[in-house]
This record gives C-alpha cells, sequence and structure tokens, in this order.
C-alpha cells in the first residue's frame, strides 16, 4: 500500500514538474523570439533607410526635370492651336529623346483638355499621342499650377509609373502639361533577390512596389467605398481588382508591428518596419520574416529544455543514490545493532561459562590439595611400609645369624666343659664368621647414610676399574667364570668419588657372579667405550638374565630375588643412587641372553 501510493505521489510529482517545465518552456520560447525578433529590428531599420533614401534619390533625380522645360520651345509650339504636323513630329522626337535620354519609361505633353498631343512612345503600338488622361491628378494638379505627383498603372500601357506633372507656359500662360513617367520596375527588381520582403504603399493603403508580383495592387487595409470610388476616378490602379493583402498586425516589438499574413497558400509573420515619404505619399515597410528569430527561439528552447531534463536527470539520479545510500546505511545499521545484540548475548554466555570455570577451577584446586594430602599420607605409608619391609629384612637376617651365635656359643661352652677345645674352637671361629657377616651387614646398611655431594674427584675409569676387580678376585677365583675386560686404550676421565664408583662397580660384578653361581661356562664381560663426550661401562654376563616384568622393580631397596642369607637388595638401589650423584645413569639394557647393566657418565675432556 505504501509503495503504492509513493509511486503515485511520484507520478503527480513528475506531472506537475513536467507541466511547470512545458508551462516555462512556452513561456520561455515567447520571451526568447521576442528577444531574437527585436534584435532583428536595426537590421530592418537599416533596410528600410537604405530603401527609402533609395527611393528618394530615384524620385529627386527627375523631380527638377520638369521644371527646367516648362518654357520648352518644341513643346510649347506642340501645343499651338495652329501646331501643324512638323511640329508634332518635332515635339515627339523631342520627347523620344529625352526620355531616352533621361532613362523615362514615358514623356508626354497634354493640352488643357487633357489630350496628349506628343509624346515619347508616338511611334509605338501603345501610343500615348490623341489618348486623353484629364482623370489624372498629375495632370489636374499641374494644370492648376502646381506640381503633380502621382503613381498609378498606366491604363494605356499597363506599366507602372511614377508620374511628375508640370504646366507648360507660353509668355506666363499655361498652355498645356508635360508629364514625365519613371519606370518603378528595376527598383522593385533589386528587392527581389533579398531575404526580407519589401513592399511600398500608397495614401490609400494599396500595395504600389513589391518585391514579390503576386502582392501588387493589393491592399493592406480593408477599402472603403469612398476609397473604391476615389481610386475608380482617377482610374489609378485601371481594372486592378484590388483584393486584400491580409498583413494584420499581430503584435508589437520595440515600437514596430508585428503582422501576421494569412493568406490560403501561406502564412507567415513578419517584423514590418515602415516610414512615410510624403513627398511621395507612399510608405515603405520592410517586412523581416520571424521565422529564423522563431526557429532560433525555439533551438534555444529545446536547448534549455534538454540542459534541463539532463539537469533533472542528474538530480534524479543523485536523489536515488542518495535514496539507495540511506537504505544501505539503514541495513547496515540493522545489521551492527543485530551483530551488537548477538555480541551481547555471546559475551553473557562466555561470562557464565567464565563463572562456571572459575568455580571448577577453584573445585579442582580444592580437588589438587586434597590429592596432594592423600599423596603425603600414601608417601607416608610407603615410607612405614618400606621401614617394615627392611625391619622385616633385618630382623630375619640378623635374628638367624645371632640364633646360630647363640648355638655354637651355647655348645662352644658344652665343648669346653668336656675338653673338646677344639670343636669349641671350631664353633668359635664360626661365630667370629657370624659375626663378621652381621658387621658386614650393618656397613652396608651406613651406605644408605651416604652424603651425595661429598668429594667427587676426577677419577680415570681405569684405575677404578683395577681397584674394584682386586677387592671382587677371591670371589672370580672361586667360580669357573671367564672374565673378559675391553677397555678402549687411553683415560677415561669422570667426575667421581673413587671409592663410591669402586662399590658400584664391586656390586655389579657380584651380582653377575651370583647370577652364574653354579654354571659351569659362566662369562663375565666389562667393556668401556668413549662416544659424543660421554662414557659407558657395560657389565654383562650369560647368566638368566632379569626375569620379565622385574626390569622396574630391581632398583627398588630391599628388592632381591636370592634367598635369605644372601642378598640384602640393597645393592643395585644404592649403585644406582651413587651414579645419579655423580651426574650419571645406571640403567639395564635390553638383552636376549643374561643380564646387561650400563654405567653412563659424562666424560671430563682432557
Ligand atoms: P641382592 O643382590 O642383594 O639381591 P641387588 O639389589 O644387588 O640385591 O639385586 C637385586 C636383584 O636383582 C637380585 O636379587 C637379582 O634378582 C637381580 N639381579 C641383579 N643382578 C643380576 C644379574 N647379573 N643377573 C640376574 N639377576 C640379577
Amino acid at each position: 500500500m505504501i509503495g503504492r501510493s509513493g509511486n503515485a505521489r511520484r507520478i503527480w510529482v513528475a506531472l506537475v514538474v513536467m507541466t511547470l517545465c512545458l508551462a516555462v518552456a512556452i513561456g520561455g520560447n515567447a520571451l526568447l523570439a521576442r528577444y531574437y525578433i527585436v534584435a532583428t529590428v536595426p537590421q530592418g531599420e537599416n533596410i528600410l533607410r537604405l530603401a527609402v533614401s533609395g527611393l528618394r534619390g530615384e524620385l529627386a533625380r527627375y523631380e527638377r526635370l520638369p521644371d527646367l522645360m516648362d518654357r520648352n520651345p518644341v513643346l510649347v509650339r506642340a501645343l499651338a492651336p495652329d501646331a501643324d504636323p512638323v511640329r508634332l513630329a518635332a515635339a515627339n522626337l523631342y520627347l523620344r529623346h529625352l526620355a531616352r535620354l533621361m532613362g523615362l519609361s514615358d514623356a508626354y505633353v497634354m493640352a488643357p483638355d487633357g489630350m496628349t498631343v506628343a509624346a515619347s512612345n508616338f511611334d509605338q503600338a501603345f501610343s500615348f499621342v490623341g489618348e486623353r488622361f484629364d482623370y489624372r491628378p498629375y495632370f489636374t494638379d499641374a494644370l492648376a499650377g502646381g506640381q503633380g505627383r502621382f503613381s498609378a498603372l498606366g491604363t494605356t500601357s499597363g506599366k507602372r509609373g511614377y508620374y511628375f506633372g508640370r504646366a507648360l507656359r507660353d509668355r506666363g500662360r499655361i498652355v498645356g502639361v508635360l508629364v514625365l513617367k519613371v519606370d518603378m520596375d528595376a527598383i522593385e527588381d533589386r528587392w527581389r533577390a533579398a531575404e526580407y520582403e519589401m513592399i511600398v504603399t500608397d495614401g490609400e493603403g494599396i500595395v504600389f512596389l513589391a518585391s514579390r508580383r503576386d502582392w501588387q495592387f493589393r491592399s493592406i487595409a480593408p477599402l472603403t467605398p469612398r476609397t473604391r470610388a476615389r481610386i475608380a476616378a482617377t482610374r489609378r490602379y485601371d481594372d486592378e481588382p484590388l483584393l486584400m493583402l491580409p498583413l494584420r498586425v499581430a503584435g508589437e516589438a520595440a515600437g514596430h508591428d508585428i503582422r501576421r499574413l494569412e493568406l490560403p497558400e501561406t502564412r507567415r509573420e513578419f517584423l514590418t518596419v515602415s516610414e512615410a515619404m510624403p513627398e511621395a505619399d507612399w510608405t515603405v515597410h520592410v517586412l523581416l520574416d520571424t521565422a529564423p528569430a522563431r526557429r532560433q527561439a525555439l533551438i534555444g528552447t529545446l536547448a534549455a529544455l534538454m540542459i534541463l531534463g539532463v539537469g533533472v536527470a542528474l538530480l534524479t539520479a543523485w536523489a536515488q543514490r542518495r535514496a539507495r545510500l540511506r537504505e544501505r546505511l539503514s541495513i547496515q545499521a540493522e545489521a551492527q545493532a543485530q551483530l551488537e545484540e548477538r555480541v551481547a548475548a555471546r559475551t553473557a554466555e562466555l561470562a557464565q561459562l567464565n563463572a562456571r570455570l572459575g568455580a571448577e577451577v577453584t573445585e579442582r584446586r580444592a580437588t589438587e590439595a586434597e590429592l596432594r594430602r592423600t599423596q603425603r599420607h600414601l608417601v607416608q605409608s610407603a615410607k612405614l611400609a618400606a621401614l617394615g619391609q627392611m625391619s622385616a629384612a633385618l630382623s630375619h637376617e640378623l635374628n638367624q645369624p645371632l640364633g646360630a651365635v647363640r648355638n655354637f656359643a651355647a655348645n662352644a661352652v658344652t665343648y669346653l666343659d668336656r675338653d673338646r677345645a677344639a670343636d669349641a674352637r671350631l664353633n668359635l671361629t664360626r661365630i667370629l664368621s657370624l659375626t663378621n657377616r652381621m658387621t658386614e651387614i650393618g656397613r652396608t646398611l651406613r651406605n644408605f647414610a651416604r652424603k651425595p655431594n661429598a668429594q667427587l674427584s676426577d677419577v680415570d675409569l681405569h684405575d677404578v676399574l683395577r681397584d674394584a676387580l682386586e677387592v671382587i678376585a677371591w670371589r672370580i677365583d672361586r667360580q669357573p667364570v671367564a672374565l673378559v675386560v675391553d677397555m678402549p686404550p687411553g683415560p677415561l676421565r669422570v667426575r667421581a668419588g673413587p671409592v663410591r664408583f669402586q662399590q658400584v662397580v664391586v656390586n655389579l660384578v657380584a651380582n653377575a657372579l651370583d647370577a652364574l653361581d653354579g654354571r659351569p661356562d659362566g662369562a663375565i664381560r666389562i667393556e668401556g667405550r668413549r662416544t659424543d663426550g660421554r662414557v659407558l661401562l657395560t657389565v654383562s654376563d650369560n647368566g638368566p638374565g632379569i626375569a620379565q616384568g622385574l626390569e622396574d622393580r630391581i632398583f627398588d631397596p630391599f628388592f632381591s630375588t636370592k634367598g635369605v642369607g644372601s642378598g640384602l637388595g640393597l645393592g643395585l638401589s644404592i649403585s644406582f643412587n651413587i651414579i645419579k650423584d655423580f651426574g650419571g645413569e645406571l640403567r639395564i639394557l635390553p638383552s636376549d641372553r643374561g643380564a646387561a647393566f650400563r654405567i653412563d657418565l659424562p666424560e671430563i675432556a682432557p
């Protein structure tokens, strides 16, 4: 609905604007036409001035001529009542000569009764001689003693002319009238080629001269019966019907008439510039066609309309662009608002999520604290368990020799009582051995109270190995074991405590010997290597190896697979920690036969 009413409004606006434009264009065109027409006025005035002076000049040429001849004896003589043919012939020849000389149409002499007695055209078919022209004003006026001037259509010759009449006098008495008729055709012919029209009307408003032949002898104003009668009396235009030339005044421009010619065959409009020539009783009119000016105005108006059209089109385009822009902006604003709304919603969601996360974090922290607490408890329990395990192992290890010591001591007392000194000595020796073993256990346990960072120094692996093998030699000698030592030449220097390091090597070799116990083909290989700034010492044997699943546990303290009295399960645990204190690593190498332990320490650059 809104769209349709908007459209209707737009159509209305367009109609109103178009109507306004049309009105302005019509008005503007009229004004412009008037402007252009007025602009032609000076041209018309110029033409008129030239035409009038031309006409005046033409008439002036002949004006004084009759005065010259008002006593001409040849002519006067021809007017005498007794004039003979010789005199008349002389007058005729004289007049012909005069007419030819002066370029006159005709020259003739009339007797006071209006009868032509001699004429320049005496020898022509339409000779005036014998004709009577007493009805012409130029005759009557001249006879009355004045100067007759008249323009008219020749009744005999059928030719237009301007007549100058003058009384001929003989001794002061008027004896006749001399008439000079001037041809106007030449003047008129000059006008024909011009692009303007030109007419000369007489006092009655009849067109006497015209640039267009068909306008001749037409009346530019309606003729009253009296005027018609007057014209008929002088036979001025002979039998011409004197039709109307409907040049009606239709307007005015700069003091000049605009006349419209409305003939069935043509319709034209002229700017009419006129001037009266009272001496000839004429009015001269220059008719400038207004069509070019109107055409020019029309072109101007069309150009203006076109510019206006382009302007309106541009304006419309601009307005449409603005409207589109506004629309786009509003859409953008809407989208922006939507986006902001979404962002706000999302922000709220995130805030909620954040709060939840915060709560979760707090919860997790609490859980962690709880976990740590539990862990602490566990560690504590593990320690207690280890302590229990250790106590059990220790009591076991110590109770047995202690029990044995008590038995041996009791037996020794009995042997002494029975004077079996040799047996008593044997028992005492056994007691000594058992106490040695218990001392050994005690020393081993002391190692737990080691000081990790105590006194490290530069040691050569060769020395360590040599000392260790010396210590363990007595055991190697007792067992059928093939020992292979493979060491690279040159020092292998590491940072370590030499005694502790030696203890680790002894431990590893002792474990290998333990594993090979009872085997006839036992072999131990000790291999030293230097690679990438590290010193490696590997002790491997061809014993039963480490049972699967136990690799992780053999380094645990008190873990032992050996029977009671054979191992405390502390050797590997202590060794592992000693090598760790040196900044190195002790680990089991994967092996398909026997067990292989590797010590890995950083080498000290030589
Ligand atoms: P102990 O020798 O007192 O048992 P250790 O910590 O030295 O304690 O050794 C732990 C266990 O590791 C041993 O009981 C044994 O089962 C295993 N073990 C150590 N060395 C070897 C080896 N060379 N071959 C097979 N088993 C070994």
